[in-house]
C-alpha cells in the first residue's frame, strides 16, 4: 500500500494527504488522544518539522540562486531590462488583483446584512495578545521602514531575521560585482555558486519527498483547530475572498499566460500543482520558494537565468493574493463598522494595499499587520482585525497559493519576453 502510494506522482500524493488531513482533523479535533498523546500535538510536531526543513533551505537558496541568476544575466544593461519588466509585471498584476477584489466586495457587501453593518451582529472576536503585539502602533512609517531594511546594516542579522529584501539586495549586488571579475577568480566564483545552487536544488528534492506527510500534518492541524463552525457567520466574507481569488487565479492569470506569454495556460497550472498545494498547506510563499523554483525551472522549462532572478524576488515582493485579500478585508471591516466608503477612502485602501503587499513577508498571517496599517490609514481601530481572525487561517492558505502562482507566471512571462522558446512544451 505504502509502495503504491509513493509510486504516485508527488502532486497526487500531496492531494491525497490533503483530503485525508481534512477528515483526520475533523475527527480528532484538538482533544482526542492515544496513549496520552494528543493527535493535535503530533500534527503540530510533524508540521513544524516539515516547515523548519523548508525554511532551512531558504537563505542559501536565495543567495546562490540570485547570484547565479545575475551572473547569467551579465551586463548592467541586461539586468535593468529584466528588472524593469519584472517590476512592471509585479505592479500590474497586484493592481489587477486589488481591483478584482474591490469590484467583488462592492457587489457582495459582506459587511452589511439587511442594510445594517454587521459589527453588532457578529460581535468582535477577542484579538489575541500575540496579534495585538504584532499590529499595535503600525502606520505609514512601517512602509518606509520596509524600504530602509532593503539595505541591511548587517547581512547576517537580515538572514537570521527573515528580512528577505535585504538578503536579495545584497545578493543582487554580489552577483553583479562577480561579473566584474576576470580570469581564474571569475571561474572560481562562477563554479562555486553554481555548485551551491545545484546542491540546494538536490536538497529541495529530498525535503519534498516528505511533503505529503508535512502537508497532512499542517492541514490536519488547521482543521482540528478551526472546525467548520467558524465559517458560518463569516460565510459571505469568506466566499467573497474565495470568489475574487478564483477570478484572479483562473481568469486574469490564464489570460496573461495565453496572450502575453503565449503559452497554454492549462499546462502551466498542471506543472505547478505540487508547488500550489505546498503553498496552500504551509501558508508561506518563502517556505514554498524551493519548490516553486523546482517546478518552474524543471517542469515548465524556464531558464535558470530568469527563475533565479524573478522567483526569490517575487516570493518577497509580489503578492497578488495578499494584496487582493488586504483590500477585501479592509473594505469588509469598514463596511462592518458602518464607515462611509467614499471614493477617497476606497482609493486609500487600494494604494495602501498595493504598497504594503510589497512589504508583507512571505510567512503565515503576515497580511494581518498590513490590514491594520490600512485600518489606521482610513481611521478605524485595529480591533477591527478581530472580525476576520476566525477565517484568516484558511484564507491565508488560499491567498498564498495565488501569490506563488503569480510569481511562477511572472517567470514564464519574462522568459517569453526574453525570447525563450522551450517553455511548457507539453
Ligand atoms: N502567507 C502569505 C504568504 O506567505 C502572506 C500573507 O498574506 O499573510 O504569501
Amino acid at each position: 500500500m505504502l509502495k503504491a502510494f509513493t509510486s504516485l506522482q508527488l502532486h497526487w500524493q500531496i492531494l491525497i494527504a490533503l483530503v485525508l488531513a481534512v477528515f483526520a482533523g475533523l475527527l480528532s479535533g484538538v482533544d482526542a488522544a492515544l496513549f496520552g498523546v494528543s493527535f493535535y500535538s503530533v500534527y503540530d510536531f510533524t508540521g513544524t518539522l516539515f516547515l523548519n526543513a523548508l525554511k532551512m533551505l531558504i537563505v542559501p537558496l536565495i543567495i546562490s540562486s540570485i547570484i547565479v541568476g545575475i551572473m547569467g544575466i551579465g551586463s548592467g544593461e541586461n539586468l535593468s531590462r529584466l528588472g524593469g519588466k519584472t517590476l512592471l509585471y509585479y505592479a500590474v498584476t497586484s493592481f489587477l488583483a486589488i481591483v478584482t477584489g474591490l469590484v467583488i466586495v462592492n457587489l457582495t457587501m459582506p459587511g452589511i446584512i439587511d442594510g445594517q453593518p454587521i459589527k453588532e451582529l457578529i460581535g468582535l472576536a477577542d484579538v489575541p495578545q500575540a496579534v495585538t503585539d504584532k499590529v499595535e502602533g503600525k502606520g505609514a512609517g512601517d512602509i518606509v521602514a520596509v524600504f530602509l531594511r532593503m539595505v541591511p546594516p548587517n547581512i547576517v542579522f537580515a538572514a537570521a531575521n527573515g528580512q528577505m529584501l535585504g538578503l536579495i539586495f545584497f545578493s543582487l549586488l554580489f552577483g553583479f560585482f562577480v561579473t566584474k571579475l576576470t580570469g581564474r577568480e571569475a571561474d572560481v566564483m562562477k563554479s562555486f555558486w553554481q555548485a551551491v545552487l545545484d546542491v540546494m536544488m538536490h536538497m529541495t528534492n529530498w525535503v519534498m519527498k516528505f511533503a505529503p506527510l508535512g502537508v497532512f500534518a499542517l492541514v490536519a492541524k488547521v482543521v482540528a483547530v478551526s472546525g467548520i463552525d467558524v465559517f458560518i457567520p463569516l460565510a459571505v466574507f469568506f466566499l467573497t475572498v474565495v470568489a475574487a481569488l478564483l477570478v484572479h487565479f483562473l481568469v486574469t492569470m490564464s489570460l496573461i499566460l495565453r496572450f502575453v506569454a503565449k503559452v497554454n495556460p492549462w499546462l502551466h497550472y498542471r506543472v505547478m500543482t505540487s508547488a500550489l498545494l505546498t503553498a496552500f498547506s504551509t501558508s508561506s510563499s518563502s517556505a514554498t520558494l524551493p519548490l516553486t523554483m523546482e517546478c518552474v525551472e524543471h517542469k515548465a522549462g524556464v531558464s535558470n537565468r530568469v527563475t533565479s532572478f524573478t522567483l526569490p524576488l517575487g516570493a518577497t515582493v509580489n503578492m497578488d493574493g495578499t494584496a487582493l485579500y488586504e483590500c477585501v478585508a479592509a473594505m469588509f471591516i469598514a463596511q462592518a463598522y458602518g464607515l462611509d466608503l467614499t471614493l477617497t477612502t476606497q482609493f486609500t485602501i487600494v494604494l495602501v494595499a498595493l504598497l504594503t503587499s510589497i512589504g508583507v513577508a512571505g510567512i503565515p498571517s503576515a497580511s494581518l499587520v498590513a490590514i491594520s496599517i490600512i485600518l489606521g490609514a482610513i481611521g478605524l481601530p485595529l480591533e477591527g482585525v478581530g472580525l476576520i481572525l476566525a477565517v484568516d487561517r484558511v484564507l491565508d492558505m488560499l491567498r498564498t497559493a495565488v501569490n506563488v502562482f503569480s510569481d511562477s507566471v511572472a517567470a514564464v512571462v519574462i522568459a517569453r519576453l526574453e525570447g525563450e522558446k522551450d517553455i511548457l512544451q507539453g
